[in-house]
C-alpha cells in the first residue's frame, strides 16, 4: 500500500540534492510570480475575464458528451479519425498501431506525451524516435545558458563551444531537423484544446519546430484529453490570452495553430493522415467527484506548479507533474488507496489557488482530499495506529508536562515526520504550567 509513498518520498529526497535543478525551478517560479502580477494588467477587466473563463468551462463540463460527440462528428468530416481510449496502455498501443518502425518518428514530449510515458513504451519496443522538442520554455526565457540542458542538445549537435548562444543552437537544431525531417516522418504531439464547434485541435508551441514538422509530415498523430474542450472558436481568445498572460505576462501566444484535419488536395503543407487519440484516463471518473470536478476547468497555464514548493524538490529533471493538481487528481485517478498520501504532501500555502486563472480552490479540495484519504484508510494498519498513538499521548496533559515522557515521544514518533523535519520541540513549560503558575 506505500509503494507509491515511498516512491514520491525517494524522488523528494533524489530532487532535493540537485542544486542546479532546483535553482532553475526556483527561477522559473519567480518569472511565473512576475507573469501573473502582470496578467492582470492584460486586461481592462481581468476578474471578469476569469469570469468568463470559469463560466464556459462550465458550461462544457455539464454537456461534454454533446460537445465530444460534435468534436468527432466534425473531425470525422475533414478526415481526421478520433480513437477514444480509457487510459495511457491503451493510447500507447493505438499509436503504436499507427507507427510504422521504418519511418522518421518524432514526438514532442509535452505533458499529455509524458501522462502516457510513451517515450519508454517505445524504447521498451526498441522503436527508435527523435525527441522534436528542442526546448521547454523556461529554458528558452531565462538567463540559464549553463544549465545542464544547454550542455545536452550541444552535445547532441556535436559542439564543443557552448558559449553558443541559446539562439544560435535552435537554429542549428531547425536545420539539423529540416534534413532528416521531411522523410516520411510521423509525428506525435500533445495538444492544448480542442474546439466543438467547429472540430479543432489548437497546440501552441514556443520554437516552432512542431509546427514545421507537422506542416512536411506524413502523419501527425495527436493526444488530446477530453478536459480540452472548449464549446465554439469564439471563445478560444479567452482562453489562449489567459493562458499567454500567465505564463508570459502578456497576451501574445508565440506558435498558436488550429489543425481542422489533415492536408486538403489545394492545400501545399500539412500531414497526410490525421488522428486524435483522445484520453479519458480517469478524467471522467473525475467528474463524477462533487468536489474535485473542479480541476477539470484548468487550462494547464502551468502557474501553480511553478509556485508550489513542494513541487521545487520532487519534479526537478525527472519530468513528472508533482503540482497542486497531482495532489488533486492520482488519489482519484489510481485510487485513494494507492495515492491518498498525495494530498498530504502539501504545505497548504496557498500559491497556487492565488494565481490559477481558472480560480480553482486547491486548499479546499486537498482539505476534502485529505479527509476521503483518512475515511478510506489510505495508510497501512501500521502507520493508522502509531497515529492514532501520538494522538492520544498528545492529548494527556501529564505526557506533555513530563520530560522523560516527551523524551520517549521524541524517540518513537521521529521518523513520522520524515527525514526532512524534526520532531517539534516541546516547551520545557507547558500552557498548562504556566497557567497554573507553577
Ligand atoms: S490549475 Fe490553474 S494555475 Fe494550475 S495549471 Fe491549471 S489553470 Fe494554471
Amino acid at each position: 500500500m506505500d509503494t507509491k509513498r515511498q516512491a514520491f518520498l525517494k524522488r523528494f529526497s533524489e530532487g532535493s540534492v540537485n542544486k542546479d535543478d532546483f535553482s532553475l525551478l526556483e527561477a522559473v517560479g519567480e518569472y511565473y510570480e512576475k507573469n501573473a502580477k502582470e496578467a492582470s494588467h492584460c486586461f481592462s477587466r481581468y476578474e471578469l475575464a476569469k469570469s468568463r473563463l470559469v463560466f464556459y468551462k462550465h458550461k462544457v463540463v455539464s454537456s461534454l458528451t454533446d460537445y465530444l460527440t460534435d468534436f468527432e462528428t466534425g473531425m470525422a468530416i475533414s478526415g481526421t479519425k478520433v480513437i477514444y481510449v480509457k487510459d495511457a496502455e491503451e493510447a500507447v498501443n493505438e499509436i503504436s498501431k499507427l507507427i510504422e518502425k521504418d519511418r522518421n518518428i518524432f514526438i514532442n514530449r509535452d505533458r499529455l506525451i509524458e501522462e502516457i510515458a510513451l517515450a519508454s513504451f517505445l524504447s521498451k519496443k526498441n522503436i527508435q524516435f527523435h525527441d522534436s522538442r528542442f526546448s521547454d520554455f523556461p529554458y528558452q526565457v531565462l538567463p540559464y545558458p549553463a544549465s545542464s540542458f544547454w550542455q545536452m542538445i550541444a552535445k547532441k549537435l556535436n559542439i564543443d563551444d557552448i558559449q553558443n548562444q541559446p539562439n544560435q543552437l535552435l537554429s542549428l537544431y531547425k536545420s539539423q531537423l529540416l534534413e532528416s525531417a521531411f522523410k516520411d516522418a510521423i509525428y506525435v504531439s500533445g495538444a492544448d484544446f480542442i474546439v466543438s464547434d467547429p472540430a479543432a485541435v489548437v497546440i501552441l508551441e514556443n520554437e516552432g519546430i512542431g509546427n514545421l514538422l507537422s506542416a512536411f509530415c506524413k502523419k501527425h498523430v495527436i493526444v488530446a484529453g477530453i478536459d480540452q474542450m472548449i464549446a465554439s472558436i469564439s471563445e478560444l481568445d479567452y482562453f489562449t490570452s489567459l493562458y499567454a498572460a500567465h505564463v508570459q505576462g502578456n497576451l501574445s501566444v508565440w506558435n498558436q495553430t488550429l489543425f481542422f484535419g489533415p492536408k486538403k488536395a489545394t492545400e501545399a503543407d500539412g500531414p497526410d493522415e490525421m488522428y486524435v487519440i483522445l484520453i479519458d484516463n480517469g478524467r471522467t471518473r473525475l467528474l463524477k467527484e462533487e468536489f474535485q470536478r473542479s480541476v477539470f476547468h484548468c487550462i494547464h497555464c502551468g502557474a501553480c506548479t511553478a509556485l508550489c514548493p513542494v513541487f521545487k524538490h520532487v519534479n526537478s529533471s525527472h519530468g513528472q507533474l508533482s503540482g497542486p493538481l497531482d495532489c488533486v487528481i492520482s488519489p482519484i485517478r489510481d485510487g485513494f488507496e494507492n495515492s491518498g498520501f498525495m494530498a498530504f504532501a502539501c504545505t497548504l500555502c496557498g500559491k497556487c489557488s492565488e494565481i490559477c486563472p481558472s480560480r480553482i480552490n486547491f486548499q479546499e479540495i486537498i482539505l476534502y482530499n485529505r479527509k476521503e484519504a483518512v475515511e478510506k484508510n489510505a495508510f497501512s494498519v501500521f502507520t493508522r495506529q502509531h497515529i492514532k498513538l501520538l494522538k492520544r499521548m498528545m492529548l494527556k496533559q501529564k505526557v506533555l508536562d513530563s520530560p522523560y515522557h516527551r523524551f520517549i515521544l521524541k524517540v518513537a514518533f521521529k521518523n513520522r515526520f520524515g527525514k526532512q523535519k524534526e520532531f517539534p520541540d516541546f516547551k520545557k513549560k507547558s500552557f498548562h504550567i504556566i497557567w497554573k503558575g507553577i
